[in-house]
């Protein structure tokens, strides 16, 4: 009798779902027209409204044209009806954001790290997810956190993350204990290929590659429009490959990692470096940064040019290796580095063409993303409403 109970449970809920999420992705839509699309009875479709009314989920908005009798009452979900946190935990900062039903971002709140990491870096992460949950004005679906490093997403534990020493935090766990809501770990730069593919790409293809390229550099795999994540979200985890043999020592305790030569802080390192060993222009800041060497670079410093562009030839390289493994010729470029434009872009992909067979070469088609800062926040959120609502995010 408990087994029948529970599937009976179990089937309402997963109905429940289905007239959610088709009230969300056809409304306004009348009742009888959301039980042609689920294939459920119309009691079953009305029963079912009644519950979604009352928690707010769905509202009736006005009424469709009539076909002969009554005109029917319409139905759909507002923007409104639930907010969800997303996080992004960066190497240096935390950012937040409340987002809506429709991904657009409503608050936001940040804290810079400062070269705290491990429990330090735990409890400023814990300071923003309770000033974002205070900061919500509508009912919270949860909390979806994008973390870098190695993320086991069905118990919510980081297991190594570079850069903040974290190993096996229980960050889901924690997060949850201290909000009392639903919350999920997803990889960085996962979270940010979902965001990028759910909602700036319209090329229609289901196989994609998005590479962000920062702080870390990392990529997300979308084959068959569906994030591929391998075990413990490492698919993708192309930072820690060595490119430099006897190389700069990397913070994962490697060397001549990628991230070594080609994220921000490699660029912005060596950029200091040669302006320290007095190779400089009368434009040269004293104190090099993201800011000052894109400044640099965009007036047309040879020395920003140089380091620049010399750091996007081992990244083409090992994205080359990438279009091999994976047969995915769709590559996008996300993150702080795409700011150095289509020269850094022209330098990465000539570098991949010719690090991959040419007839993959010549097929790929690498290009610049059109996510903003908040990839990360916006994708652990999306990912965290399909997996509490059953939506997918779409605009
Ligand atoms: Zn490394």
């Amino acid at each position: 009798l408990a087994r029948t109970k529970a599937t009976i449970q179990q089937t309402r809920r997963s109905n429940e779902r289905l007239v959610l999420r088709t009230i969300y992705d056809d409304g306004p839509i009348s009742r009888a027209d959301v039980a042609r699309a689920t294939g459920l009875t119309r009691t079953t479709v009305s029963d079912l409204v009644e519950t979604l009314l009352a928690e707010g989920l769905v509202v009736e908005a006005g009424t469709g044209p009539s076909t002969g009798g009554k005109a029917p009452i319409l139905l759909r979900v507002p923007p409104d009806a639930r907010h969800l946190v997303g996080v992004d935990v960066d190497r240096d900062r935390l950012s937040g954001a409340i987002v809506d039903l429709h991904g657009e971002v409503k608050h936001r709140e940040s804290r810079t790290l400062e070269g705290r990491d491990g429990a330090g870096a735990l409890e400023d992460l814990d300071a923003l997810v309770a000033g974002l949950t205070a900061a919500a004005e509508r009912p919270l679906v949860g909390i979806g956190i994008g973390t870098p490093g190695l993320v086991d997403t069905a118990d919510g534990m980081v297991r190594w993350a570079v850069g903040l020493d974290w190993h096996d935090v229980p960050l889901g766990p924690r997060v949850s204990d201290l909000t009392g809501l639903p919350t999920i770990v997803v990889n960085d730069s996962q979270a940010a290929a979902m965001a990028e593919w759910t909602f700036e790409q319209r090329s229609g293809s289901s196989d994609m590659v998005v590479v962000k390229v920062g702080e870390g550099i990392g990529a997300g795999i979308i084959i068959g429009g569906r994030l591929y994540t391998g075990e413990e979200s490492g698919a993708g985890e192309i930072g820690h490959t060595r490119v430099v043999d006897e190389g700069l020592p990397c913070r994962c305790g490697s060397q001549g990692c990628l991230e070594t030569v080609s994220s921000v802080r490699a660029v912005v390192d060596r950029a200091q470096t040669l302006a320290g060993a007095g190779i400089a222009t009368a434009s040269r800041s004293a104190r090099v940064s993201y800011a000052s060497l894109l400044a640099e670079y965009r007036v047309g410093d040879p020395l920003a040019r140089d380091v620049v562009l010399a750091s996007a030839e081992p990244l083409g390289r090992v994205l080359g290796a990438m279009l091999g493994t994976l047969g995915i010729s769709d590559v996008v470029l996300i993150g702080p580095m795409t700011a150095f434009g289509d020269d850094w872009l022209g330098r990465v992909t000539r570098e991949a063409r010719r690090s991959a067979l040419p007839i993959l070469a010549q097929r790929s088609h690498i290009h610049l993303g059109r996510s903003g800062d908040e990839a990360v926040e916006i994708g652990a959120a999306a990912m965290l409403m399909t997996s509490e609502l059953g939506l997918a995010l779409a605009v």
